[in-house]
């Protein structure tokens, strides 16, 4: 198979239309929020689900040899030149591999009450969840367009939040003019080079981005790739949030914070972390002034998306 297509991502984040005079209650994904702990491993790709299996076939090039002749006055066999192996034809779905195989971080211990988390997508196991490579950078570019001012460092931050509680390193590349929406490729050798393309970090309005309809303020997923029947890892991966909603809500009282959990939130679905129904995790479908950062459930399951496997092949 030579084409990846990886779905858009539609796990979204929620925020009223206008605020409430009562406790504001953001409300982050019109999903249930029922986290799905054993999906199918391999089963046909479904809606929700950030697994892109790319199957990669041996490529035998060449066909069979013909022994050399054998002059037969002589009988000795004329010496032949060895066989010269024809160059393996080079994958144009994917990039050179990484061969790295020495983890770049380290991920903390997960803390002592485990809380509740649950995973985007997990291996065929039924346990061990889906991640990105720790062998590897994730690199991730961002879309200056429709950045809501002052918010680029607070992007900044989270993603750090994140390779902390992950021990997975995230490199800022930089900025990009990659439009967001619709289905993106894993590998873009003509935008980005011989390599998987860094994660997508952007905001857009509603618009731009149907995925952002109504109160949805954000949407992020990961393409996972497996090479043969090898470990399926996350390989890139695209965050969108609502560039036309954030202003209203950097307005309100907290709103800095609640943006800020958001962006979170999101950077949490990236890395491999589905919704859970416990109101005191950051990865609860609803956003709640009471949980601005990450709590202990979902501390424990970036802890564990840091311990994914490398896979040098890749
Ligand atoms: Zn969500």
């Amino acid at each position: 198979m030579t084409g990846v297509h990886p779905q858009h991502p539609d796990d979204h984040a929620r925020l009223p239309a206008s605020p409430t005079g009562r406790t504001p209650q953001w409300l982050l994904d019109e999903l249930t929020g029922t986290p799905e702990p054993s999906p199918p491993p391999r089963g046909p790709r479904r809606r929700g689900r950030w697994v892109v299996p790319l199957a990669v076939a041996a490529v035998v090039a060449g066909g069979v040899l013909a022994d050399p002749p054998v002059w037969p006055w002589t009988g000795t066999p004329v010496a032949a030149e060895p066989p010269v192996p024809a160059a393996p034809e080079r994958p144009t779905d994917r990039p050179t591999p990484s061969g790295a195989t020495t983890p770049l971080g380290r991920p903390p211990s997960p803390p002592a009450a485990a809380g509740t988390h649950a995973y985007a997508a997990l291996q065929e196991d039924g346990v061990t969840p889906v991640a990105y490579d720790p062998c590897r950078e994730i690199r991730y570019v961002l879309r200056p367009d429709g950045a809501p001012p002052g918010t680029e460092g607070m992007v900044h931050e989270a993603v750090a939040r994140i390779g902390e509680a992950t021990g997975l390193r995230f490199v800022h590349e930089g900025a990009t003019d990659e439009p967001l929406g619709g289905e993106r490729a894993p590998f873009q050798p003509d935008r980005y080079g011989d390599r998987w393309a860094p994660v997508l970090i952007g905001w857009a309005t509603e618009a731009e981005d149907p995925t952002l309809a109504g109160d949805v303020v954000g949407a992020a997923g990961s393409t996972a790739v497996s090479l043969g029947e090898g470990p399926r890892v996350y390989v890139t991966g695209t965050v969108t949030l609502d560039g036309g909603q954030a202003p209203e809500l950097l307005g309100r009282p907290g709103g800095a914070a609640a943006l800020r959990s958001v962006v979170l939130h999101e950077l949490g679905h990236l890395v491999g972390l589905a919704h859970v129904d416990d109101d005191r995790e950051l990865m609860y479908p609803e956003a709640r002034p009471a949980v601005p950062d990450l709590a202990d459930g979902d501390r424990t399951g970036l802890s564990a998306l840091g311990r994914g496997p490398c896979v040098p092949d890749l």
